[in-house]
């Protein structure tokens, strides 16, 4: 069908909105919404329809409203358990999956038999995904938590396990968080500067336990970095099970990229 078409986008704090925008003016994507660009056939501005985008990795929009186009997969391997890939919710932009690539490596060889355990990224395609706001755009994961069982041995878990200030596991199964692995991979996410991480987010408790031990262990310039980056989102779930990361958006996609979500 030709001619002009109505695009109602549900979803906004303010209620309905309906926009017109014309079937045969791809153009017009430009000036419309993220969400308005998925129902919209998935155009794109023309300039990111021809290469060298065209065969690139593409991360569209907000965190909480958006898609990605191309992604790579993040899969298991003697290094990193990901436990979202049966799910299919393993896909990402290649700088956030490189990046837990590296991270996972880098963990098992600082401290051997260390396994990594990655929950979500984003589906293939990008978009809503269930249990999360964001996770939208290829930029986020959940990353499980370093545990040690109750005689202080390092496990690897398989699951989330949330844990209160104490570094205690809630659900009373004697695990405990491991201080050193948690805050090596924290500072594994602080000097690692090729992704470009914007957020690691984390319960206040469990990041002042961070902070404490890096004060200890790490250099000054380490824990006022993570001072900045770890934080607990407002109005969000309490980050006591697992890590949430973010990276930047690829500088060469700023037009059609965003960096903070969208306000609702
Ligand atoms: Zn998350």
């Amino acid at each position: 069908m030709r001619g002009a078409i109505f695009i109602t986008l549900l979803g906004f704090a303010c209620g309905a909105v309906t926009l017109t925008a014309s079937a045969e003016t791809p153009s017009a994507s430009a000036e419309l919404t993220p969400s308005a660009i998925a129902l919209y056939s998935r155009e794109l501005p023309p300039k990111f329809k021809k290469a060298p985008y065209s065969i690139m990795s593409l991360t569209v929009g907000h965190p909480n409203d958006g898609f990605q186009l191309r992604p790579i997969a993040l899969k298991t391997n003697r290094y990193r358990w990901v436990k979202s890939a049966p799910r299919g919710n393993n896909w990402g932009h290649p700088a956030l999956v490189k990046m837990l690539k590296r991270n996972a490596r880098d963990m098992a060889r600082a401290v051997p038999g260390s396994k990594m355990l990655v929950g979500d990224l984003s589906s293939k395609k990008g978009g809503p995904l269930s249990g999360h706001h964001s996770h939208q755009s290829g930029r986020d994961a959940d990353i499980g938590f370093y545990a040690r069982n109750a005689k202080g041995k390092p496990v690897t878990l398989k699951r989330f396990v949330a844990f209160d200030g104490e570094g205690k596991a809630k659900d009373g199964s004697g695990f405990e968080f491991d201080d050193r692995r948690n805050w090596l991979l924290v500072q594994a996410w602080l000097k690692d500067h090729r992704a470009g991480l914007s957020h690691i987010f984390v319960s206040r408790p469990l990041r002042k336990r961070l902070l404490a031990y890096a004060q200890k262990h790490a250099s000054k310039d380490h824990v006022r970095a993570a001072t900045i980056l770890l934080k607990q989102p407002k109005r969000a779930e309490d980050h006591d099970d697992h890590f949430h990361v973010r990276i930047s958006c690829p500088e060469k996609q700023k037009e059609i990229c965003r960096e903070e979500p969208r306000r609702r």
